[in-house]
C-alpha cells in the first residue's frame, strides 16, 4: 500500500500493527486447533481498515464479512482462499455476484432457499445452513433444519452444505449449555460439517469444537467478554490499534477551579491539567466519565470533566514534568480498550469500530 501523504496537522492518530494482528490470527489457530479458522473482518475489519490490515490476514483459511461490496474488494486485493458472507444475500439479484465471486453464503431464511431455487446462476455455492440455538436473530428453528436441508441439497446451485451457529452467551459460564444440546441434536441428524465459535467459543474451544471458527473481536487484541477482564493478554493476544495524541496544553488551577461544559470537574485542592487533542468527533466515547483512564508520557493517569467534540482534559497532578508536546494513549498497548470501554459503559468493539474519518492511520509491524 502506498501511503497518503497526510500533513502532519492534529496530532492524533490510530495506529495499526499489523504484526500483531497475525499473531493474534497464529494464536486463535493454535487455541481452536485443528479447525479452520476465517477470520471475521466486517465493519472494515473492525475499524482497523480491511486493506490496510489485508497484508496480516494472509494466515487465515477463510475470511467473513458481511458487506457484499467489501467481499468483492477482497477479491480485487487478491484474496483466492473462502470468503464467507456472514448474512449470506438480502436479495437473490446479489447471487451473480454471489457465483462470479465464488462467495460461500449463509442460508438462515426460508425467502433464501426460495431465491436460490429459482436463480439462473451457473455457478454453485457453498452454502451455510445457520441453525438458531437460542439467540433468536437470524437462523432456522431446530425443527426446520431438517427440511432446510433437504431442501437445499435438492438444489443444483448448492455445491457443499455446512451447518452453522452463532451463540447468544458464549461468554457467560453456563452460555453453552442450552445451545450446545440444541446444536447437537440437529447437527447429530446429518453428517455435515459445522461452523460455531467466534472469538468466546474459541477460548472455550474444547467445550464448543466445530470444524470452522470464526473469531474477530480476539484478532483485535480484545476481549470478547464485555468487561476489562485482561483476558486478551492472559491468552497471549496483542492489542492492534492504538489510539494516540499529544497534550496541546496545560492550565494551573486554583483551589476551586472548575474544568470543561458545564464545570463538570472541580478541582477542590487546585492542580494542574492537560488538554488533549481527543474528542468524541474523534471516536472517543462521550460517556467516558471522570476517572478513565488515560496514559500520557508512559504513565497512568485519569481524565478530569466532560468528553468534548475535539477535547479532554486530563489530570496532571502527579505529573509535573509533562508539557505541551507530550505523547498520549487513549488506548492501546499501556491501556486496553476494553477498560475505556467499560468506564464508558460500552465494550471494546464499538470503540474499535467508532473511529472516525477525520483520525488519521499508521501502520506499523509491516512484516508480520
Ligand atoms: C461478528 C461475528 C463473529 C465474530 O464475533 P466476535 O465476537 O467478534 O469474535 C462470528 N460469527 C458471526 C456470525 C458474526 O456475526
Amino acid at each position: 500500500m502506498i501511503p497518503v501523504f497526510q500533513p502532519a496537522a492534529r496530532p492524533i492518530k490510530a495506529v495499526v500493527n499489523l504484526g500483531a494482528l497475525a499473531h493474534n490470527l497464529a494464536r486463535a489457530r493454535q487455541l481452536a486447533a485443528p479447525a479452520k479458522v476465517y477470520a471475521v473482518v466486517k465493519a472494515n475489519a473492525y475499524g482497523h481498515g480491511l486493506s490496510r490490515m489485508f497484508p496480516a490476514l494472509a494466515g487465515a483459511d477463510g475470511l467473513a464479512l458481511l458487506e457484499l461490496e467489501a467481499a468483492i474488494y477482497l477479491r480485487a486485493l487478491g484474496w483466492r482462499k473462502p470468503i464467507l458472507l456472514l448474512e449470506g444475500f438480502f436479495d437473490g439479484r446479489e447471487l451473480e455476484a454471489f457465483a462470479e465471486h465464488g462467495f460461500a453464503t449463509v442460508v438462515h431464511h426460508e425467502a433464501q432457499i426460495e431465491a436460490l431455487a429459482a436463480t439462473q446462476i451457473r455457478r454453485s455455492l457453498d452454502v451455510f445452513v445457520k441453525i438458531n440455538t437460542g439467540m433468536n436473530r437470524l437462523g432456522f428453528a431446530e425443527d426446520r433444519v431438517a427440511n432446510a436441508v433437504s431442501r437445499l441439497r435438492g438444489l443444483a446451485c448448492v455445491r457443499t452444505l455446512t451447518l452453522m451457529t452463532h451463540m447468544a452467551s458464549a461468554d457467560l459460564p453456563d452460555g453453552l449449555h442450552e445451545p450446545m444440546a440444541r446444536l447437537r441434536r440437529v447437527a447429530g441428524q446429518f453428517d455435515l460439517p459445522v461452523s460455531i465459535a467466534n472469538s468466546a467459543g474459541v477460548f472455550r474451544y474444547g467445550e464448543v469444537g466445530g470444524d470452522i471458527v470464526r473469531p474477530g473481536i480476539m484478532l483485535y487484541g480484545a476481549s470478547p467478554f464485555g468487561m476489562p477482564d485482561g483476558l486478551p493478554a492472559r491468552l497471549g493476544l496483542l492489542p492492534v490499534m492504538s489510539l494516540q495524541s499529544r497534550i496541546i496544553a496545560t492550565q494551573q488551577l486554583e483551589s476551586g477551579d472548575r474544568v470543561g461544559y458545564g464545570g463538570a470537574y472541580r478541582a477542590e485542592q487546585g492542580g494542574r491539567i492537560g488538554v488533549v487533542a481527543c474528542g468524541y468527533a474523534d471516536g472517543y466515547p462521550r460517556h467516558a466519565p471522570g476517572g478513565t483512564p488515560v496514559v500520557v508520557n508512559g504513565r497512568r493517569t485519569r481524565i478530569v470533566g466532560r468528553v468534548s467534540m475535539d477535547m479532554i482534559t486530563v489530570d496532571l497532578s502527579g505529573l509535573p514534568d509533562v508539557s505541551e508536546g507530550a505523547a498520549v494513549e487513549l488506548w492501546g498497548e499501556s491501556i486496553p480498550v476494553d477498560e475505556v470501554a467499560a468506564a464508558a459503559g460500552t465494550i471494546g468493539y464499538e470503540l474499535l469500530c467508532g473511529v472516525t474519518q477525520r483520525v488519521p492511520f499508521e501502520v506499523a509491524g509491516l512484516n508480520p
